[in-house]
C-alpha cells in the first residue's frame, strides 16, 4: 500500500508518502515540511488567518515535492489521507479541500485522520511496536496519557487540565526573552543552569490521578523574574539559565511521577511485556526522555520515542495513521468535514468536547 498524507492543522504545511508491503515494516518514502515560523514571529504566536492562507498557497507545491521525492506519481497511490482535525479550522479546511480535490480528480479513496492519532501511532511507524501500549502524548497543544489498543481504539487515562507542556515552554521563553519555539531554547539554557536555585511548584502531585497542570509554572516564573528585576534591575545570563533549569525540572518531575501512576494503571490491565511510547514535539526534550526512560526501567517496561523530525508535526504520521485506517477498511466520502475539536477517545462528532 502506498499512501499520500497531508497535514495543515497548525503552522506546518506537510505532505508525505508512506509505503507498506504486506507485513514488512512501513517505510517513509518522503516527508516534506514547510514551516511558517517566520510568518508568525512578529506576532508572538500563530495567527490562524495567516496560517490558513499560507497552507492554501503551499499545499499543492508540498504535495508535488513529496511525490517527486518519493519517486511516485498519483497513479502509484492507493489512498489520500489528510488531517481532518483537531486544529486551527482554516488550516484543517485547506488540507481537507486539497485532499478532496486529489481524491475527486483521481478517484482515490479519501481517509480522514485525527492529528492526535497520527502522533499516537508514530511509534508503530518508527519502531514497529505492537498494540496495546501506553502513550504519553506531549505537544504544543496537548498532553495526555492514552492506552492505544488499535488504530482507532484509544482510552484516555488523564491529561492536562490547563496548558500543554509545549505551551508552557513557549510561554517561559517569551517571559525570559528567548527565541521561539520555546522548547529548544529553554532546554539549551537549562543545561547551564542550577535547577535547585528556584523552587517551582509540582502541581497536582498530591492527587492520585493521571491529571496534570502546567499553567501555575508560568505564574511562578513571572513572580520570580519580577522579583529579581526589582532587586537587581535586570536578569543576568545565569539568572535566566537557573530559571529555565528550575522550570524544566518541575516539568520533568511532574511528567515522571504521573507516568509512574499511568503505568501502574496500565499494568493492572496489561501485565505482559508492557511498552511505553512518547510522541509530540515536547518528546524531543532530552531531560524528559531520560526521566521517562528511568521510570520505565524501574517498572520493567520497554520505552520508545520516535526520532525528533517525526515527533513534531509532519505528514508521514498522517499517511501512516491513514494507512492503518485504510487497512482496517475505513473510507471517507467527499463529505468529510474539518473538525476544530476531535478528542481521540470519542470518534462520534456528536460527543465532541474539549480538544485537550
Ligand atoms: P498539537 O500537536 O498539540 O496540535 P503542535 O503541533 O503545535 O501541537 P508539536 O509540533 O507536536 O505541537 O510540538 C511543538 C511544541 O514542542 C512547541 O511547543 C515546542 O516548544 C515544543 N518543543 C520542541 N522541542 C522541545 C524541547 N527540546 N523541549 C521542550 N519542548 C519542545
Ligand atoms: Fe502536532
Amino acid at each position: 500500500l502506498t499512501i499520500l498524507g497531508l497535514e495543515s492543522s497548525c503552522d506546518d504545511t506537510a505532505a508525505a508518502v508512506v509505503r507498506q508491503t504486506g507485513d514488512t515494516p512501513a517505510e517513509v518514502l518522503s516527508s516534506v515540511v514547510f514551516g511558517q515560523t517566520e510568518l508568525h514571529s512578529a506576532y508572538g504566536g500563530v495567527v490562524p488567518e495567516i496560517a490558513a492562507r499560507a497552507h492554501a498557497e503551499k499545499l499543492d507545491i508540498c504535495v508535488i515535492e513529496a511525490l517527486k521525492e518519493a519517486g511516485v506519481t498519483l497513479k502509484d497511490l492507493d489512498a489520500v489521507a489528510v488531517t481532518a482535525g483537531p486544529g486551527l479550522i482554516g488550516g484543517v479546511m485547506s488540507g481537507v479541500m486539497c485532499a478532496k480535490g486529489i481524491a475527486a480528480a483521481t478517484g482515490l479513496p479519501l481517509i480522514g485522520v485525527n492529528h492526535l492519532a497520527g502522533h499516537a501511532l508514530t511509534p508503530r511507524l518508527t519502531d514497529g511496536i505492537a498494540f496495546p501500549y501506553l502513550m504519553l502524548l506531549v505537544s504544543g497543544g496537548h498532553c495526555q496519557y492514552l492506552i492505544v489498543r488499535g488504530p482507532e481504539d484509544f482510552t484516555r487515562l488523564g491529561g492536562t487540565i490547563d496548558d500543554a507542556p509545549g505551551e508552557a515552554f513557549d510561554k517561559t521563553a517569551r517571559l525570559l526573552g528567548l527565541p521561539q519555539p520555546g522548547g529548544p531554547s529553554v532546554q539549551a539554557e537549562a543545561e547551564n543552569g542550577d535547577p535547585k536555585r528556584f523552587r517551582f511548584p509540582r502541581p497536582l502531585l498530591d492527587r492520585p490521578d493521571c491529571n496534570l497542570s502546567f499553567s501555575g509554572l508560568k505564574t511562578a516564573l513571572m513572580r520570580m523574574r519580577d522579583q529579581i528585576v526589582a532587586e537587581k534591575g535586570g536578569l543576568t545570563r545565569q539568572d535566566r539559565a537557573d530559571l529555565c533549569a528550575g522550570f524544566q525540572a518541575a516539568v520533568v518531575d511532574t511528567l515522571a511521577e504521573k507516568t509512574r501512576r499511568a503505568l501502574r494503571l496500565y499494568l493492572d490491565e496489561n501485565p505482559a511485556s508492557p511498552t511505553v511510547a512518547v510522541a509530540g514535539g515536547v518528546a524531543a526534550n532530552t531531560a524528559i526522555r531520560a526521566a521517562l526512560q528511568d521510570v520505565c526501567a524501574e517498572a520493567g517496561a520497554e520505552f520508545t520515542a520516535p526520532p525528533l523530525r517525526l515527533c513534531t508535526d509532519n505528514a508521514a504520521m498522517i499517511a501512516y495513521a491513514g494507512l492503518e485506517r485504510f487497512r482496517s477498511g475505513a473510507r471517507d466520502g467527499l463529505d468529510l468535514t474539518a473538525r476544530p475539536r476531535w478528542p481521540l477517545d470519542q470518534s462520534s462528532p456528536a460527543l465532541l468536547g474539549s480538544g485537550k
